[in-house]
């Protein structure tokens, strides 16, 4: 018999390590069913987990304000995700947890008789920007689509509801940019698919405080332009502050810090990265070799 082909990736499907390609799950599960899940995402970088714990804490959250139950430890859980990795043999990689609803006693429609399920996979890294976006700046737009309201939608738990995100961003590819960011009811930027955004303004650093998810990258961030002696500005930022703004960016963990140089089909400054985002892009990569943020894995 061959061994899989773990090199892809390898995900955990109801405790069973998977190549990536072989991973599925049942259709009847409500994470699929009805988007009845949670999930977050961690990346490896040079062989170690970065801010590993602020993951967890998170995910942990997040199913609690879904009242969902992953049925591990939080050890149990870097387990399986440090499996996932290892199997892999990933040195970059791209993790990500996940619990659903799963599925009530057929004909139930009752969600407390579910049986909660949780899932897991290592992939090569994610970048959210392409290399050539990544040196020149992505093109955003900010749409008119309305991110859903934060009553409807708790968005510090996070989840899949993601039309909203999906239905801008093809609005924005249609009309030639990059990617986009949504607004809230007052015309406030708030988040776009998969990151948190910034502006900086007369040398502060402005990301809005509502109606988005608590990235981890934007903590990041935030520790990052303290630490370098930047003010720090959370609070809400109406679109137009965001198109005069002096330099914007993104933060994600799909890349980190992403340098934005147009939106709305206008150019930021003088077109460029600016000199600050560039800072902040070099000492999120700095940060990764800390020892207090980063967890090496034992490939062994
Ligand atoms: N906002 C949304 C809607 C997201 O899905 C994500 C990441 O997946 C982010 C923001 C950025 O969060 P993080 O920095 O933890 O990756």
């Amino acid at each position: 018999m061959t061994s899989p082909d773990y090199s892809k990736g390898v995900a955990c499907v109801r405790a069973q390590y998977v190549p990536i390609a072989e991973a599925s799950i049942p259709m009847t599960d409500w994470g699929f069913l009805r988007s009845d899940a949670t999930y977050d995402v961690v990346t490896v970088w040079d062989g170690a987990f970065f801010r590993l714990d602020a993951h967890l804490e998170r995910f942990m959250l997040s199913c609690e304000r879904w009242r969902l139950n992953p049925g591990l430890s939080t050890e149990q859980i870097v387990d399986t995700l440090t499996q996932c990795v290892r199997l892999s043999g990933l040195r970059a990689s791209y993790v990500e947890m996940i619990c659903t609803r799963g599925q009530p006693p057929w004909g139930s429609r009752d969600p407390r008789l579910a049986v909660n399920q949780f899932y897991a996979f290592a992939v090569p890294y994610v970048w959210l920007a392409n290399e050539a976006q990544r040196a020149n700046g992505l093109h955003l737009n900010i749409s008119d689509v309305q991110r859903i309201p934060s009553a409807s939608v708790d968005p510090r738990a996070k989840n899949y509801h993601w039309n909203d995100l999906t239905m801008g961003l093809l609005g924005a590819l249609d009309a030639g940019a990059d990617s986009v960011v949504l607004v809230d009811a007052q015309g406030n930027v708030v988040e776009g698919p998969g990151f948190n955004v910034f502006c900086i303004r007369q040398g502060a650093v402005v990301t809005p405080a509502q109606g988005m998810l608590e990235g981890i990258s934007r903590r990041t961030v935030i520790e990052m332009a303290q630490s370098l002696g930047m003010e720090v500005q959370v609070r809400a930022l109406p679109a137009a502050e965001l198109r005069s703004a002096d330099e914007v960016f993104l933060s994600t963990s799909g890349g980190g810090v992403l340098p934005v140089t147009v939106v709305d089909g206008v150019a930021i400054g003088d077109g460029k990265p600016g000199a600050l985002t560039r800072r902040l892009v070099e000492t999120y990569w700095a940060w990764h070799s800390d020892p207090a943020l980063n967890r090496p894995i034992d490939y062994s």
